[in-house]
């Protein structure tokens, strides 16, 4: 069997089917990545690069500030977030707090779903069983079909993301939980899993047309913390770390 034939601007180092991939990068465009993910060394550290039908981004998961001498490797340019699919409308959150709302001693949680045939249309549903599954320790093999956001509600408790919420959410797809429902402006927290690591403070806006009365909650320090730095080198030095703005900058 032939060799596949790898261009000179990247170098593959595993080429195992089973393995996923990780690339040497050492300038030039590249592909996106056909698995769901893939890895790249490049000169500002390991890349961490998400493709799936509904979202595409890349994220810094290991920066590296030594030159790795001997290399050659360059910057790779991260691809910020870009969701691909139209926006969740308004009201099929504003449903999802009702529906919440009416029993605040417990938690639910709701699936978003696209259904791309024209004209296309968003769904909402509430699994019966969630709450068993994930208290049962069955989280991560919890892979329901289809589903683009998760989001799940903390009653009166604020809106974060707890253990139990980083060991359930383990997929690829975006995660979302809504709190303090007591509140006439309750809060919203979303942050994309890419299978083990996060992708946090995505914003509503992104993904929603409208997210009133919510009012989103910035995750920082210990949600930072835990999934690595979030950082868009093309970014401006003035507004470094202001991953708000990158966000929108090349979405198409
Ligand atoms: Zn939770």
């Amino acid at each position: 069997m032939p060799k596949p034939k790898i261009p000179l601007t990247k170098k593959r180092l595993s080429l195992t089917s089973n393995l996923i991939p990780l690339w040497v990068y050492t300038g030039g465009p590249m592909q996106r990545p056909e698995l769901p993910y893939d890895y790249v060394l490049a000169r500002q550290g390991i890349v961490k690069r998400f493709e799936s039908s509904f979202v595409s981004v890349d994220y810094l998961l290991v920066p590296v500030s030594q030159n790795l001498i001997g290399l050659q490797l360059e910057w790779y340019r991260l691809q910020p977030l870009r969701f691909k699919l139209p926006k969740i409308p308004g009201c099929l959150l504003r449903d999802v707090l009702n529906d919440a709302r009416r029993d605040m001693s417990l938690e639910f949680a709701y699936h978003f779903r696209y259904n791309p045939e024209p004209p296309g249309r968003w769904t909402v549903t509430r699994p019966e069983n969630y709450y068993e599954q994930s208290r049962t320790g069955l989280g991560y093999f919890y892979k329901p079909d289809g589903v683009i956001l998760e989001l799940h509600s903390h009653n009166t408790m604020p809106a974060y993301f707890s253990p139990r919420d980083n060991r359930d959410e383990l997929g690829g797809r975006l995660y979302g939980v809504i709190g303090h429902l007591e509140r006439s402006n309750p809060e919203l927290a979303l942050r994309l899993g890419m299978f083990g690591h996060w992708l946090y403070n995505v914003p509503g806006r992104a993904i929603f047309d409208d997210v009133g009365p919510f009012i989103e909650v910035e995750l920082g320090g210990e949600a930072e913390a835990e999934a690595g730095w979030v950082s868009f080198d093309e970014a401006a030095p003035d507004n470094a770390g202001n991953f708000l703005t990158n966000l929108f900058r090349r979405r198409r």
